[in-house]
């Protein structure tokens, strides 16, 4: 048996597990060994029933008293009963409806039982617990991850096999001296460790060793892929003008805003490019941070450039630059997807002899035919939806400019120093003044009518609101059910008032128009699809009924929330849903909990995995298989250290003690789009 052999010529599987195993990821019985347990049973501390804390999970060791008797109570629910004791107290055994686990348990034997203890002090119990054959000893179980059709207990059964097998032939990807400086253990060890620990402590020092590996190799494909030259730029800011440009506004900056302003500022007037995130919350106010940056880059002779990933959101940056650039002499202009030709051969002759000062755009930017004169500053916003090759190929058109990635997104912090490494950051962890926090309800259909009322209340005082449109079934097209949504809202509750549609498939002019007449007032029902999801702006909006709100991540509501709760009047969100299931219910409470942006990405990422949590893997991360960016910080820490003395030592890995290291990056990495790395 080898590590490459298919899982389905591993003992004990054959074709139809095969098909099981292959849906939790698993190929080979390499990838089995590497298929690690989400959790443990201890069954190592054996506890007497009297010492059996009620509430806790405990193991308990005891003789059944008599064979459990059933008793139905209603159709489809059989009720067991047997007392069970370990010679100085007796303990009560409940099993629901689990036939086998009664047939299995006889009189007179002794047995480990394993389950949350219940009951009282004067009689305790234990609900549907596991049992075993007490002679089989005490041990820590792995749980893995199950799938229907094949229980925790069989990939237990099969770890065993592919260990026995195979486990002396996986590579040891960490060399000596990285082991000791970090004190891990061995591969050989780990993945024995992992699966059938001895006592907890050695799970958890495998489990360590497993995570440092992950993220070590997670954190050089990061490295290798980005290229860390830090060259030097043509472009520095000779002087400080921002303070021109901050008095012509018309609020007061906060504090926040200020001070990332003055890191930008610090940036520029260096000789290495300035290489920054600026990270702030929906509605911090991002957008004059860049402004100022862009003034500030413009008055030293630098062109800048703006990329938005939706037109819209192109559009209103185009607009709010225009108008904070009113009162001085700057030249900005648009280009997306859908700007003409003759005004793109324009723009494209203009930004050639270096007459537009701020091009503001979509993916259009990224084209062959835009060339700049002397591009100084590139800005993205919303950036983690732009891919890691994206990012890079706008800063190619000028020679290394300053870079200010913009987030509204708030990545946690232990992912965005994965990501970005040296990065440096600045965080707007301040709102503009005056912001009321968004109330939001999780109502159930049934409740809808009543929210639209709600809404239609708002409208009646002047204000306005936002639809978002159920998502689709499959056949149906976005554009057919915004629009039956829009048109049935049109005839009924909201007849006497201009209900407007935006959807992805309208043209870009149909959308600006839109947009133009929702900012204006003039339609004061927005029904939207999801295109409204970023940067759109409209402070007089203070509602928002969010359909199926249950297939919604966490991050991208809170982005559609972000929506309201930008003026005066204080906002309500309603999230309508009928789901069920328990993760589902969890992501709607959490919204009505909170409005923080980091507690919500942190829960995001927790619920769905950092490769999840980017929406797929274009966005640059792989997935993880045991460690957790959001707890393991201090881990995510130490592998970002050992990569950076890794790589002074050894930059591109060639040593021979670092070659398995770099067959594992490769590996992690693989299918994460073309790679830089050869
Ligand atoms: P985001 O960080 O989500 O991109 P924006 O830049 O769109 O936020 O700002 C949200 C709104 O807040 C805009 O209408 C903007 O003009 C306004 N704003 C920004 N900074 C301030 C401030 N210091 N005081 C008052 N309003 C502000
Ligand atoms: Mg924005």
């Amino acid at each position: 048996m080898e590590l490459k052999t298919d899982i389905q010529y591993l003992k004990g599987v054959g074709e139809k597990r095969a098909q099981l195993l292959r849906k939790l990821g698993v190929y080979t019985v390499g990838d089995l060994l590497h298929f690690y347990p989400r959790s443990y049973e201890d069954w190592s501390q054996i506890v007497s029933i009297e010492d059996a804390r009620i509430g806790e999970v405990c193991c308990v060791r005891a003789i059944v008293d008599r064979k459990p008797v059933g008793a139905r109570i209603r159709q489809g629910l059989t009720l067991y009963k047997t007392d069970v004791t370990d010679g100085r107290s007796i303990m009560q055994i409940t099993i629901f409806n689990n036939r086998f686990l009664a047939d299995k348990l006889e009189a007179g034997e002794e047995y480990l039982f394993y389950g949350r203890v219940g009951g009282s002090l004067w009689k305790k119990e234990m609900n549907t617990p596991l049992a075993e054959k007490a002679e089989g000893g005490k041990r820590i179980r792995p749980i893995y991850r199950q799938t229907e059709g094949m229980t925790s207990r069989t990939i237990e059964r099969l770890e065993a096999t592919a260990l026995d097998g195979c486990v002396s032939q996986c590579p040891e990807t960490l060399p000596a001296w990285i082991r000791d400086k970090y004190c891990l253990c061995a591969i050989e060890n780990s993945l024995r460790d992992v699966h059938f620990p001895p006592d907890m402590d050695y799970a958890s020092h495998a489990r360590r060793r497993l995570m440092f590996e992950e993220l070590l190799t997670l954190t050089l494909g990061m490295r290798l892929l980005r290229g860390r030259n830090r060259a030097r730029t043509s472009f520095r800011v000779q002087t400080d003008e921002t303070a021109r440009f901050i008095e012509k506004l018309p609020f007061r900056l906060t504090n926040a805003q200020r001070r990332a302003i003055e890191a930008i500022t610090a940036d520029m007037a260096q000789d290495a490019p300035m290489n920054r995130l600026l990270q702030g919350d929906v509605g911090s106010g991002k957008t004059v941070v860049a402004a100022a940056a862009v003034y500030n880059a413009v008055q030293s002779g630098m062109q800048c450039a703006l990329m938005a990933p939706t037109e819209i959101l192109a559009m209103q940056h185009f607009e709010t630059m225009r108008k904070f650039f009113a009162p001085f002499d700057l030249r900005v202009a648009l280009l997306t997807g859908s700007t003409r030709a003759a005004e793109k051969k324009k723009i494209y002759a203009c930004l050639q002899a270096g007459e537009i000062d701020l091009l503001v755009g979509t993916h259009a930017l990224l084209t062959p035919d835009v060339t700049f004169r002397r591009l100084g500053l590139v800005i993205t916003d919303e950036q983690h939806r732009f891919g890691v090759e994206q990012r890079a190929a706008l800063g190619k058109k000028g020679e290394d400019p300053h870079i200010l990635v913009m987030s509204a997104t708030p990545i946690p912090r232990t992912l965005a120093l994965m990501i970005y490494g040296d990065l440096d950051v600045s965080v707007l962890d301040e709102l503009p003044p005056g912001r009321k926090p968004v109330r939001t309800y999780a109502v159930t259909g049934e409740k809808r009518e009543r929210a639209l009322g709600y809404v239609r209340d708002h409208l009646d005082r002047g204000l306005q609101g936002y639809i978002v449109c159920p998502l689709v079934e499959e056949g149906e097209t976005p554009m057919a059910a915004a629009e039956e949504y829009a048109a049935e809202l049109r005839s009924g509750a909201f007849h006497d008032y201009n209900v407007g549609l935006l959807h992805g498939r309208m043209r870009p002019k149909e959308k600006e128009a839109v947009m133009r007449a929702f900012a204006s007032g003039e339609v004061r029902l927005l029904v939207s699809t999801t295109v409204i999801e970023v940067g759109v702006d409209v402070p007089n909006a203070v509602i928002m009924v969010i359909e199926n709100a249950e297939r919604f991540g966490l991050s991208q509501l809170h982005q559609l929330r972000g929506r309201i709760g930008r003026g005066r009047e204080s906002s309500t969100c309603i999230l309508i849903s009928d789901a069920q299931n328990d993760e589902a219910l969890r992501r709607l409470r959490i919204m009505t909990q909170t409005n923080d942006g980091f507690r919500i990405a942190d829960e995001d990422l927790r619920m769905r995995g950092p490769g999840d949590f980017f929406g797929a893997r274009q966005h640059g991360l792989p997935e993880l298989k045991i460690a957790d960016l959001v707890s393991e910080t201090q881990l995510v820490h130490e592998a970002g250290a050992c990569a950076e003395e890794l790589l002074r030592r050894d930059p591109d890995l060639s040593e021979a003690v670092h070659r398995p290291l770099r067959a594992a990056v490769e590996t992690l990495w693989g299918g994460v789009g073309s790679s830089g790395m050869n």
